[in-house]
């Protein structure tokens, strides 16, 4: 055993897990700590050399020990510590391992995961020179004024403002140049450093301060039972509440009472770019308290000033989205962890790491032992489970909307019936009542929404000769082409594209079928075509633009997104048609209809968290409606009018519908009632990636308890993308527990790593 006293030159050890997919050592490899870096600190970023060729390589002490067992001889040293970031509290470090076991991914990657690129970049950060006094000049000797009048000046700072910044001091002295200095510097009369900082400043957003008077008797007892939990120990807490029902509200009394007791909240959103209005209603209600924000829609320089902000302990809330539940709060601040709109599926982040934040948010809480509290109208099953059936969480429901808000009428309308009705044969995306509905709403002042969750114009390129049968698929995946206009012109597509919407690659439309020289016709749904069906029925919208569609093809990022937001709340934009990146957390007072143009886009889709979706997606939507004083009114077209998801989303009844779905989950083995994981191999090589996938499959029920289900392989339900085929195995377990000693054995054996040939994903949320 090596122990730092035999080497003069190694100040002891460090475990660094490196910022690659080295997953064959859990725990970290060991460095040497070079003598210059004794003072070095766990959660520190380092550069290591590794590999054979030593490649410097950054990494993440996660470690320190004083000896080692390993052989001192073959031990590297540190290279150097990464001196612009700073170090990631312990209470992140212990989350990472944690994740690191949880969802089978390298430990490097999971830190790196947890510190935003513009902070590794240092983005925006700002290089200071500070000056401070070395000697006094020697006596008898008079420097020329202005240098005189430096020395002055720094003499007469106290301690603690020393060093001074090179252009204050120049200030202070009267200097218009900061030359005299420089010429002391040079004599040896003062020193100098750097110091590098990211400027601070706080992020812009429109503030809201409308405050309710009184909380209802309903709030007002939720307020105080999770208050009362606020005691520095863990629990959790699923806030039940429709739309509308006063839920943000309740947030921000616990958050008022977190921070009066000098502790910090986190609180994550969807996706913060298109909730735009719960910073300004936080930052709004907290004057004089600090809300850093974390989100996409932030430069590089401006994440990094955030994220700088909470790891020094300025701020008081942190509100972020999906990433943001990694916010480097200093250990044992945070008090109060919300996650609103709990459900959402963008919480699962589709890469290594492949995390929920909302599960990570729940971890997280029970090592900073605060309290976790998840919101929502409609509830994952999961969450629900957790609440009812396991009673792991505590339910807390509010019942009814708002005090002067209603829940507004919804109505289904079946798109066979109304399709009898129209004369022409000409396909209507829009059927007579919802056409009706939205004239009468722009006729009466208010603003319409309209939700289809498919963008392009058409989904199937094909033969018009049935017989032929000819459809344009991908070349590089099992899955259709889909066609995108260039622009409408009087409802008419002119111009165009085809697009993969799983690898991207893009083509000419043909203009002719390949087999038979017919000329191609284009059918099936997208928002596009929506627009062009809006164009010719209400010409007005177009000439006036006071209509706009809104999906990731028409939005570029995140500031088109709040413009057009903001449009459309100052009215300016009647009609908003777009894809579910409407269907979240918006509140606009004048949007009187909501239309769902097909609920049934994913009620068909191979997942069995589809009728899930769908209930979400309708009752969601709907939500969007009727939050001003007047009532508001929904439609939804279905070509299956008695799917209970969608009949139920309508009635506002999630209990019957959860208690159903649960149901079915039990009878089927599925999550939430058992855990599942998800292996996907992948390969250009249809028969090696079988193969693989099979001796895969044998090698885990070899391993397997008896409990465990193993299905597969089996191709996934979009067999092939990019060129890859996909073959998949799913491991159903009756406990988290007996799944996690799979998975780590599977792991310790090198069977299963994530990497380009295969995808890991635990308590997967897409099954394509
Ligand atoms: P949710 O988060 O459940 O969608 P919000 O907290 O946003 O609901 O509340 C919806 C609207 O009702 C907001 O405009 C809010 O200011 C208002 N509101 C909430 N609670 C009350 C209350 N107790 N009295 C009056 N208005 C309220
Ligand atoms: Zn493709
Ligand atoms: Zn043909």
């Amino acid at each position: 055993m090596a122990t730092l006293f035999e080497h003069e030159n190694v100040a002891g050890y460090a475990r660094v897990a490196v910022e690659r997919g080295v997953d064959r050592y859990p725990d970290g490899l060991t460095y040497a700590i070079p003598p210059a870096l004794a003072d070095l600190a766990v959660g520190e970023r380092v550069t290591v050399p590794l590999g054979a060729a030593d490649r410097l390589t950054a990494g993440y002490v996660v470690e320190l020990t004083r000896s080692t067992d390993l052989d001192p001889k073959r031990i590297k040293p540190i290279k150097d510590r990464d001196h612009a970031t700073r170090r990631l509290p312990v209470e992140l470090l212990d989350l990472a391992r944690w994740i690191s076991g949880y969802y089978c991914a390298p430990l490097g990657m999971t830190l790196a995961a947890m510190m935003p690129a513009a902070v590794k970049r240092q983005a925006g950060l700002v290089n200071k020179t500070m000056v401070h006094l070395l000697a006094p000049p020697p006596a008898g000797e008079k420097p020329p004024a202005k240098q005189r009048r430096v020395l002055e000046v720094l003499a007469e700072l106290g301690p603690a403002q020393h060093p001074v910044e090179i252009r204050q001091l120049a200030r202070l002295a009267g200097l218009s140049t900061t030359g005299p200095i420089k010429r002391l510097v040079a004599r040896n009369l003062l020193g100098v450093t750097t110091r590098s900082s990211v400027e601070a400043g706080w992020v812009k957003q429109a503030v809201d301060t409308t405050c309710p008077e009184t909380l209802t008797p309903q709030q007002q007892e939720i307020v105080r039972s999770i208050g009362d939990t606020l005691v520095g120990r863990f629990s959790a807490h699923l806030l039940f509440g429709v739309t509308g029902s006063g839920k943000t509200e309740v947030y921000i009394r616990l958050i008022q009472q977190v921070i009066d007791a000098g502790k910090v909240v986190l609180m994550l959103v969807p996706e913060i770019a298109l909730t735009p209005q719960t910073g300004g209603r936080l930052i709004g209600r907290f004057p004089g308290r600090r809300v850093a924000i974390l989100h996409s829609g932030l430069t590089a320089a401006q994440r990094n000033q955030q994220w700088t902000m909470v790891v020094d302990g300025t701020a008081d809330v942190v509100l972020g989205a999906r990433s943001a539940v990694f916010a480097p709060i200093p250990d044992g601040r945070l008090g109060l962890i919300i996650v609103d709109e709990e459900h959402d599926g963008s919480y699962k982040q589709d890469q290594v790491p492949r995390y929920n934040g909302r599960d990570v948010a729940v971890r997280r809480a029970q090592l900073a032992r605060c309290p976790v509290l998840l919101g929502t109208a409609t509830p994952s099953l999961e969450s629900w489970h957790n609440a009812t059936i396991r009673a792991s969480y505590t339910l807390h429901r509010l019942r009814k909307r708002a005090p002067g808000l209603r829940l507004p009428k919804v109505t289904i309308v079946d798109f066979i019936e109304q399709r009898k009705h129209r004369r022409d044969r000409r396909i209507h995306l829009l059927g007579p009542i919802l056409e009706g509905a939205i004239g009468s709403t722009l006729d009466g002042g208010g603003n319409v929404l309209l939700l289809l969750n498919r963008r392009g114009y058409a989904n199937y390129i094909a033969c018009p000769d049935h017989q032929c049968g000819w459809l344009m698929g991908c070349d590089d995946c099992d899955t259709m082409m889909v066609y995108h206009v260039a622009r409408l012109s009087h409802g008419e597509p002119v111009g165009g594209y085809v697009q993969c919407h799983h690898c991207l690659t893009e083509q000419r439309l043909p203009a002719t079928c390949p087999l038979c020289d017919r000329k191609v016709t284009t059918f099936g749904l997208g928002t596009q075509r929506v627009e062009a069906e809006l164009q010719r029925k209400f010409p007005e919208l177009a000439e006036g633009r006071t209509m706009l569609r809104v999906d990731s093809d028409s939005m570029h990022g995140a500031r088109d997104f709040h413009d057009a937001l903001g449009r459309f709340a100052a009215g300016k934009i009647r009609l908003l048609i777009g894809t579910q990146m409407i269907s979240k957390g918006l509140d606009f007072p004048r949007v009187r209809l909501v239309g769902v143009i097909n609920a049934d886009t994913a009620i068909n889709l191979p997942d069995f968290r589809a009728a899930e979706r769908t209930f979400q997606l309708v009752s969601q939507v709907a939500g969007r409606c009727g939050r001003g004083t007047e009532p508001g009114r929904v439609i939804v077209q279905t070509f299956a009018p008695d799917t209970p998801a969608i009949r139920l989303a309508a009635a506002h009844d999630y209990v019957t519908f959860a208690t159903g779905e649960l149901a079915d989950r039990t009878r089927c083995g599925l999550p939430p009632v058992t855990r599942m994981a998800r292996i996907v191999c992948r390969d250009k090589d249809y028969e090696r990636c079988r193969r693989v996938a099979c001796t895969l499959a044998g090698e885990l029920k070899e391993r397997a308890a008896a409990s465990i289900r193993i299905h597969g392989p089996a191709p996934c339900p979009i067999a092939r993308i990019a060129g890859k085929h996909r073959q998949q195995i799913e491991l159903l377990s009756p406990t988290p527990g007996l799944l996690q000693d799979l998975l780590t054995v599977a792991r310790n054996e090198g069977l299963i790593k994530a990497g380009a040939a295969m995808v890991v994903d635990v308590d997967p949320i897409s099954m394509l």
